[in-house]
């Protein structure tokens, strides 16, 4: 039988998420974990994200930790995870996405032991969502990352990724922005791990709703597959 006595950390970076943030707080407050440490990396918000964060969310996560500058995803993670105490650790975007009621089913193989890395794929079976230009980009660079890792991933750039606790924390993230995700899912390649998939449901939004990720991030992606493939 797995452990149902482990302490799930959830890392949230946030920026600019000011009509978002509480909504996803609370739909992982909803989670059926007991244990659950929240974190919430506030990444030099402009939109009032803060005001949110000082009244509404403070309260209800154990930590907000923020940042003096901009810093991107990557860094606000790399914020996040020095913050973590669980035994696992899993990442979650501050808009609504991806669902936190499916955290159980990224967390399920490394309870089970099968592995320590576990990620959420939204490609795996199921209808594809989202900009198409998006779509093809996510395939083209997970196929890529596949080349030099030799991992069998369907979704690298996925933001469902779950680790045990001490695997993250080893790892020496240098990619500020959105390149973290080819960098990480190099370097715990090169730690030995292999890397397991579940399928995930996927709700995208749009630009227009706050979505930040653009063409030069896919560019600086590809940059980062080739800089991090010895990891
Ligand atoms: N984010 C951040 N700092 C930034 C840009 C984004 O912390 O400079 C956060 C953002 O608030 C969100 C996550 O990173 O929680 C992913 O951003 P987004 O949803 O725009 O990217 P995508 O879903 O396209 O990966
Ligand atoms: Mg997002």
């Amino acid at each position: 039988m797995s452990d149902t006595n482990y302490c799930l950390s959830i890392v949230i970076p946030c920026y600019n998420e000011k009509d978002n943030i509480e909504t996803i707080v609370k739909k992982v407050l909803e989670v059926p974990i007991e244990n659950k440490e929240i974190i919430v990396v506030n990444d030099k918000s402009t939109d009032g994200t803060e005001i949110v964060l000082e009244e509404k969310i403070k309260p209800l996560v154990s930590k907000v930790v923020y940042h003096e500058v901009n810093m991107g995803k990557g860094g606000a993670l790399r914020t996040g995870f020095q913050h973590a105490t669980g035994d696992y650790v899993i990442i979650q975007d501050a808009d609504l996405e991806y669902d936190p009621m499916e955290y159980t089913k990224v967390l399920q193989p490394i309870l089970d032991g099968k592995t320590d890395v576990c990620y959420g794929s939204r490609f795996m079976g199921g209808v594809s969502k989202g900009y198409k230009l998006n779509q093809m980009a996510n395939k083209f660079l997970t196929a890529l990352s596949n080349v030099f890792t030799h991992q069998k991933l369907t979704d690298m750039e996925t933001c469902y990724k779950c680790f045990k606790r001490e695997i993250i924390q080893a790892v020496d993230i240098k990619e500020n922005r959105f390149g973290f995700e080819p960098e990480i899912t190099a370097k715990v390649t090169k730690m030995g791990h292999k890397i397991v998939e579940v399928p995930i449901s996927y709700a995208p939004r749009t630009n227009e709703e706050g979505k930040k990720i653009g063409f030069k991030d896919g560019v600086r992606a590809i940059y980062c597959i080739f800089k991090y493939r010895k990891g």
